[in-house]
């Protein structure tokens, strides 16, 4: 339903007219993101969930008005930031304000003492990883959508990056950060180094998908560039194996920065060879040249005690060079009848390799290649990743095809008690799951959303909310 031209007036008057945008190609621009459901949605010309308006806002006041005006009229706002989401989750599933959020940009702030950097919550991730590097420091939070995701955007949706395995995932790396909160009261959330006043009431909003509030500026930690990295590829008998030996240098403390172990079908990609028939483990430690040369040591100990072959570390090298690449999933999706996909879920040491086997298993009939990889390293288990794609005769059943897809893998999940997401979030992929995924905790999630969002207008439609 458009909205009444006295909101429209209202959100002009707080942001400016130029920045309330009504023309039709703007709003089924912001009703799509990176989802390949979506991405199919957008190629036959399909916008199930599209704003009736898009406020693009400029400082924090831009976004407390906009929540202000959305609350007197009782409209859902849903923010979008940079919309590499890859399941739906800034689709406006019921209309209202898409909320703009890229534009948040403007100076960052490094601290060299306290070892911190504070951006606004639209800088692109990349940008600012690019403009620390130039002074010798890092963030070393690298998802594979670095150059085109927000720093917000990664509190909001629990991002992490290909070297958490020594770094973390962004509850590792943010110190602090500014919220507006749904009637438009702005909160600042911090706890630097560490603090015991109640609960860490910055958990709150990390992976809540715009749910709860708005993140406006956020405070991260930086570390100085690694001076030396050492980088190995092994040949391991098989995913048992490499599970073994991932767990293995869990067990001994070790921080490697890279770990990736690949099955034998996504192995022929990542080594770039065709006819590689193997399974393949990434390997790479950093820091002081001691530590790392120790922690690598260790490890070819640990891998070669289980079987493995060094190959020399030109494919890790090779990977890292490529490592933003999303061609081959994009160029699929692009043709007609054309399907990629991506799912991420975690389980336990004592369970992912039965995860695996099944959810391999079942994907097996749906895809032309099912490709697996480990690559987020915790002491309790590992995250999997499954890369699927394939082809039908049109999009219309591509769209059926990923469908079937998330459905199977989902219930493959759930009847293993695996996580449903490791880190893409929920979004629109997933929200029929989250109850069954969080059981007795998506009660107190429910009564988080009530206490912060009691119309329920902040992104409705998300996490079962
Ligand atoms: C090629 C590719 C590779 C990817 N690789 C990774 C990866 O390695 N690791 C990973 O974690 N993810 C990855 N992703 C997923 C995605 O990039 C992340 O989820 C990212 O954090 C989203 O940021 P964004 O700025 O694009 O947010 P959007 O897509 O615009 O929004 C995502 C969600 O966050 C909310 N949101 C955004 N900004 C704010 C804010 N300021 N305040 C409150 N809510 C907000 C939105 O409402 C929405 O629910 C990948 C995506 C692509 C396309």
């Amino acid at each position: 339903m458009p909205e009444s031209p006295k909101l429209l007036r209202l959100l002009s008057a707080a942001v400016g007219a130029e920045n309330v945008l009504t023309d039709p190609a703007v709003l089924a621009a912001s009703s799509h993101d990176t989802w390949p459901v979506s991405t199919k949605w957008s190629r036959r010309g399909e916008h199930p969930h599209q704003a009736d308006v898009v406020v693009r806002a400029r400082s924090e006041e831009d976004v407390a008005a906009v929540l202000r005006a959305a609350e007197e009229f009782g409209t859902p706002v849903t923010t979008r930031a940079l919309g590499s989401s890859v399941t739906g989750q800034p689709l406006p599933t019921r209309g209202g304000i898409v909320l703009d959020v890229s534009g948040l940009t403007g100076p960052h702030e490094i601290d060299e003492i306290d070892m911190t950097v504070t951006a606004p919550a639209g800088v692109n991730g990349g940008d600012l990883e690019d403009a620390l590097n130039e002074t010798g420091w890092t963030m070393r939070f690298s998802p594979q959508s670095l150059y085109r995701s927000s720093v917000g955007g990664w509190l909001a949706t629990l991002a992490t990056g290909q070297f958490s395995s020594r770094y973390g995932g962004v509850e590792d790396l943010v110190v602090g950060y500014r919220v507006v909160l749904a009637d438009g009261a702005v909160a600042e959330l911090t706890a630097s180094p560490r603090a015991a006043m109640g609960p860490d009431l910055r958990q709150l909003f990390l992976g809540s998908e715009g749910t709860l509030g708005i993140v406006t500026r956020v405070t991260l930690k930086i570390v100085p560039l690694p001076a030396v990295q050492h980088l190995q590829t092994f040949l391991v008998p098989g995913v048992g194996a490499g599970l073994e030996i991932m767990r293995d240098q869990a067990a001994r403390g070790l921080r490697p920065s890279l770990l990736r172990l690949y099955d034998t079908d996504e192995a022929r990609h990542a080594m770039s060879d065709p006819d590689f028939d193997g399974t393949v483990l990434f390997v790479g430690t950093e820091g002081e040249p001691e530590t790392a040369e120790a922690e690598m040591a260790v490890i070819t100990r640990i891998a070669t005690g289980r079987g493995a072959t060094a190959l020399g570390p030109a494919p890790v090298e090779a990977w890292l060079g490529r490592r933003f690449d999303f061609s081959s999933v994009e160029k699929r999706l692009d043709t007609p009848g054309g399907f990629a996909e991506t799912i991420e879920v975690a389980h336990t040491w004592r369970h992912i390799e039965g995860l695996y086997t099944d959810v391999r298993k079942a994907l097996e009939p749906l895809a032309d290649e099912v490709l697996v990889h480990f690559s987020h390293v915790y002491p309790q288990g590992t995250s999997m990743y499954v890369i699927l794609l394939g082809q039908v005769e049109d999009d219309a059943g591509a769209s059926d095809r990923l469908a079937e897809i998330w459905a199977t893998t989902m219930q493959v999940c759930l009847d293993h008690g695996a996580e449903l997401s490791h880190h893409h979030g929920g979004g629109l992929a997933r929200s029929p799951y989250s109850r069954r995924s969080l059981g007795s905790a998506h009660r107190v999630l429910r009564r988080v959303k009530h206490a912060l969002d009691p119309e329920g207008l902040l992104n409705p439609g998300k996490l079962g909310l």
